[in-house]
Parts: C-alpha cells; structure tokens; sequence
C-alpha cells in the first residue's frame, strides 16, 4: 500500500524541491499526512522516515512528530526505533519530546518516561523545546503507572508554576497520579479544589479509595456524585462495587446492580465480573451464580475465574469444579487463574488428590505454574498433614521459592502441631528477612501450645529486635447503614455494656453444651482464667454480640468481616452460638467464608 501512495505522491512532487518549496507546496504535507496514518507496519515507517529524510521534510516538526508519534504509541511502531529516531533530530522539539514520553509511559518500563521528562526539563533551558500540559500530562500518566509519588509532586508545582493547571485532562491525571501512588488526601484535596469536574476527575477519585483501603469513603464520593446529578458510567460502578465487595456492603451493592441493569451497563462484561465478585465476596453466592448464569455479555475467562472462585471461597467445592469442568465444554481455555480458583476449591474442602490431579494437568495444558500455583499445593498438602511431601516441593520448585510458601508450611505445621517442622519453615523465613509478624505469632502460638515458654520469650525479643508490629485485628459488621468496627478488648463502642454482658451469657450458655476454652491460642504465659478473657473479647466475638442484641427480634443471619483469620476459639463458640440461638452466622476471614448453622460450620472444620 505504502509504495502504491508513494508512487503517487512521486508524481506530484518534484524529488529536486528544497524544504522551503515542501512548506509552501500544502498538497505535499496533506499527502505525507495521508500516509503515515495509513501506515500499518513497522516496514511503512522505516519507509516513511527514509523518504522524510532524503526528502528533507524531516526537519519540519509537524510530520517528523506525527511520525515519532506513530511509531511510539500505535501497535504498529517500535519504541526503540523511535527512540533511534528522536536521536537523529538536531534539535528536538517540544512534540518529539512529548511522542516519545508519550510512549514510554504507555510501555513495559513506565519510569523510563520519567527519566525522559527530566532530560527534557534539562535541554528546555538551551532549546527552543518547551515542557508543556501534554507533556506533562503524559509524564504524570508514567507517574500513575510506575509509583512515582515524588515526581508527582515534583510536577503538581512545576504544573502550577508554569499556569498549566487550568488544562481538565492534566487536573484529572493529576488526581489520578496522586490516588494510585496512594496520596489519597493530596488527591481529595486537588479533587475539592477543580473549578470543573469530568467523570473521569469523580472515577479516579474513586478506584483511588476503593482500592487504598478507604471503601467507605469511595461509596461516600459516589452516592454524593449521583446526588450532584452525575450518571456514574462503567469506570464508576468498577470502583464503588469494588468497594462493596470490600466492605461486603450488601446493600449498596444491590443498589449498584440496580443502577448497572437501568443503564444497560451490564452489556460489559467486566462490569458483569465485578457484580459476580461482589456478591460473592458480599457472602450471597446463589445471588452471584444467578448473575453469572444469567448474564447479557459474552462470558470472558475472567467471568469463569470470578465464579469458580466465588464457589472455592464459599467452600462449594464440587460447584467450583463443576464450572471449571464447564470450561471445556463452552471451549474457554483456562488460564493460571482458572487452575488457581480450582486448587484453591480443592484446598478449601480439603480435596486433595483432585487438587493433585489439577496441579498436574496445569503443564500439559500449556499453562506454566508460577509460584502460586506452587503456594496452593503445598497448602494442600500441608492442611492434609503430609507436611514431608510438602517440604519436598518447596525444596523442588525450578525457582527462589516465595516466602509465601513456607508461611504455608509453617501454618500447616501449626494445625497438625509439628513443632519441628515449623521450626524448619520459621528458621527459612527469618533467613529470608521476613518481618511479618504473622510468621512470628504462628511460631509463638505453637511453642505456646506445648507450653515452651522461653521460646515464645526468645520468639517475641527476635520480633522486638526486627521492629516487627503485630497488624491488630478488627472485625466489623454493618447495622442501619453504618459500619461497626471493633478491636480486641474494644471498649469504645456506645453500647459495650450490653456486648460485654452479652459475652457473658453467651459463655454460661455454651458451657452446659460442654464447651472448653482454646487457651492454647493464647500467647502469654498467664492463668487459664485470665486466658479465656483473653479470648472472650476477640473481635469477631464482640461483633457477633453485638449483632446478636441489634437483631434479637428478627430472625436474620448475622454477618461479621474481620480482617486476619478467625481464631479457632471463635470458630468454636460460633458453632455453639448458631446452635443455640439458632441464628445463622457468616463469617468472611480474609481467606474464605464461614456459615455457622445449627452447630456446625461450611467449613466442615477443615481451614
Ligand atoms: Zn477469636
Ligand atoms: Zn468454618
């Protein structure tokens, strides 16, 4: 095609014209223009730039840049030939610049666009080229991509300095560096003080808090933007059920869904696979299987991995596979995540030669395991007891094994009570530098176990040592519309009183049905008495009471988050409270959900 256009533009030029002739001769430019936007291969633009140059057109900046351009941002192009030729310009120009900033920020190696943006501060004050709102604009996108959060910085005052701010789209970039380097309160600052909000200023805004930690507040932005008459599009409701799915906030979510099927933004399937996600991680899993069966856009792989995990995490194994069997059936090749959500299915009921089968079958499906994979099998071999055989894969694996994998061990090792195996697992993580304080309190709780006290004094002195910090646990539960949140021992809620008194009954009621409490969990060297306080006001079980005392009159499930696993005490007393307050009680750890009823748990005890 190229050199059919060629040929053409051959005949309407004269080869001998000088650069000037070019300039004044429109029809040349426009014919040049043509072609390099119907340039399709890399072949047409080493053409191109070959004409350009002999020609002498490319000095002019206007269709050297469009060229740049082209080929550092369109599949067509190659960085690299780009950036060689960006090194043949004499004195590169404001838009060279920007083309190739422009495409290292979209490429493999964000960070590079940043150093480019230095270089071209540094030349800005020998040259004629000028750092400008796209320039900028693109460096902040790099920024966004790479974490650069003291650049950002850098150029939200080099943005003010130079009066660029005013531009929208370098306004909404900037809040957007700010949210995903994970400033949330520069970007709600910056958001507050915009003379004119985009949609897309109100989504970045809101992914940024979902995604930081701040869910609340992300559904706070999003009901105050319907309320200023902003319809939310796709980019929105990712972002507020994001932060449904994190808080499991129910209803907010089914309000969410309502909005999504009004506006026909369920015909995007990703907008369909967070749906499912929320109301699986919300706990409703019949209610994500209903949108999953039902839904209007072609299913992706990533819709597949969403329900086979949703099934895994809720404990239903044999649907979890049965849908991964559907795989096949429907011609979805599974991908690394659909053999994760499967193994992950296995683990959770403790299937563990299917999961051994599964974990054979990944290679010769053409799927490499990477070091979940591996993380998942020695879960399972670790929770089925067969602690060898899982220190025999992690002492295989073709690389570095992650941490990840002997944090497994060492938690297999704690369930099954091996005190030399976590030792083993405990000695390898500490080589590694681990200061997660996690693999010291599992250590600690198996030496407490065994009543090894100096131990757990030389385990807590290496913690103090590495400055490691326990992460508190929290749990929380949602009553009219707020969120409740409680820590261990908590004593700040309104109502503490009548939740402490409610442990109290809880703990006369379960002990005529012969419970006992797990002061083996506890780490101190203290009395049982004083042990089962301890336990007593952990913060699931404040949570429970006090959904307990909030709904004594309805007979509704009672749903409790909490951030860390649930402690095999709670999961005692939990099967006894739903037992004899026949009352359904759900749990979601951070690894996967508990139901309690009548007495007994989803879990089979198995987690
Ligand atoms: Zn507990
Ligand atoms: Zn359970």
């Amino acid at each position: 095609m190229v050199n059919v256009l060629m040929i053409r533009i051959g005949a309407c030029i004269n080869p001998n014209f000088t650069p000037f002739q070019f300039r004044v001769n429109g029809m040349a430019h426009v014919y040049i223009e043509t072609l390099i936007q119907r340039c399709k291969t890399l072949g047409h633009i080493k053409q191109i730039q070959a004409h350009l140059l002999t020609t002498g057109h490319f000095q002019f900046c206007s269709l050297r840049s469009r060229l740049l351009d082209l080929c550092a941002v369109s599949p067509a192009g190659d960085l690299g030939f780009a950036v060689a030729i960006f090194r043949q310009i004499h004195e590169p120009l404001t838009n060279d610049w920007n083309a190739i900033i422009r495409g290292l920020a979209a490429g493999p190696e964000p960070s590079r666009a940043v150093a480019w943006f230095l270089s071209m501060l540094r030349a800005s004050s020998s040259s004629r080229c000028r750092v400008d709102a796209l320039t900028c604009t693109f460096t902040l996108k790099a920024c966004a991509r790479a974490l650069c959060s003291s650049t950002t910085v850098q150029l939200h005052a080099q943005t003010s300095r130079r009066g660029l701010i005013a531009d929208a789209l370098l306004y909404t970039t900037l809040l957007d560096a700010y949210s995903k380097n994970g400033d949330l309160s520069s970007a709600q600052k910056l958001f507050e003080e915009m003379p004119v909000r985009d949609i897309a200023s109100w989504n970045a805004l809101i992914a940024g808090l979902a995604s930081g930690n701040r869910a609340y507040e992300a559904l706070e932005l999003y009901r105050r933007m319907e309320s200023d008459g902003i319809n939310p599009n796709e980019v929105t409701v990712l972002g507020a059920l994001a932060a449904c799915s994190h808080l499991g906030d129910i209803k907010e979510g089914e309000k969410i869904h309502g909005y999504v099927k009004g506006a026909n933004l369920d015909q995007n399937v990703i907008v369909c696979n967070a749906i499912i996600d929320m109301y699986a991680k919300c706990g409703f899993i019949d209610k994500a299987f209903e949108v999953f069966d039902q839904i209007p856009a072609k299913k992706s792989v990533v819709t597949w991995n969403t329900m086979i995990m949703g099934f895994a995490i809720h404990g239903e194994a044999y649907k979890a596979l049965e849908i991964f069997e559907q795989m096949h059936h429907n011609n979805i090749k599974p991908d690394d995540v659909s053999y994760l959500a499967a193994l992950c299915a296995c683990n959770h009921m403790g299937l563990t030669d299917h999961g051994l089968a599964i974990f054979n079958s990944i290679s010769s499906n053409g799927v490499e395991p990477n070091m979940r994979h591996y993380g998942s099998l020695v879960d399972l071999l670790g929770r089925a007891g067969r602690l060898r055989e899982a220190y025999n894969v992690i002492s295989s694996i073709p690389m570095v094994p992650d941490p990840i994998l002997w944090q497994s061990l060492l938690n297999a090792s704690q369930i099954h009570k091996n005190v030399e195996m976590a030792e083993t697992a405990s000695k390898k993580l500490l080589e590694m530098g681990s200061d997660n304080d996690g693999d010291f309190v599992l250590l600690s709780n198996i030496y407490a176990a065994h009543g090894r006290w100096n131990d757990v004094g030389r385990v807590r002195d290496t913690m103090k040592a590495r400055y490691v910090q326990k992460i508190p646990g929290f749990s929380y539960i949602e009553a009219e519309g707020t969120i409740h949140k409680f820590y261990n021992g908590d004593k700040s809620h309104d109502r503490w009183r009548d939740i402490y008194k409610k442990i109290d009954e809880i703990r006369f009621k379960i002990r005529e049905f012969g419970y006992m409490a797990e002061t083996g969990l506890v780490l101190h060297d203290i009395g049982d008495e004083e042990k089962e306080n301890a336990l007593c006001f952990h913060s699931e079980k404040l949570a429970m009471a006090y959904g307990l005392i909030i709904t004594e009159e309805e007979d509704m499930p009672i749903r409790v988050i909490k951030n860390l696993r649930i402690c095999g005490d709670c999961h005692v007393v939990f099967k006894h409270v739903s037992k004899i307050y026949n009352r359904e009680i759900v749990v979601r750890d951070r690894v996967r959900f508990h139901r309690f009823k009548d007495g007994s748990c989803s879990c089979r005890d198995y987690w």
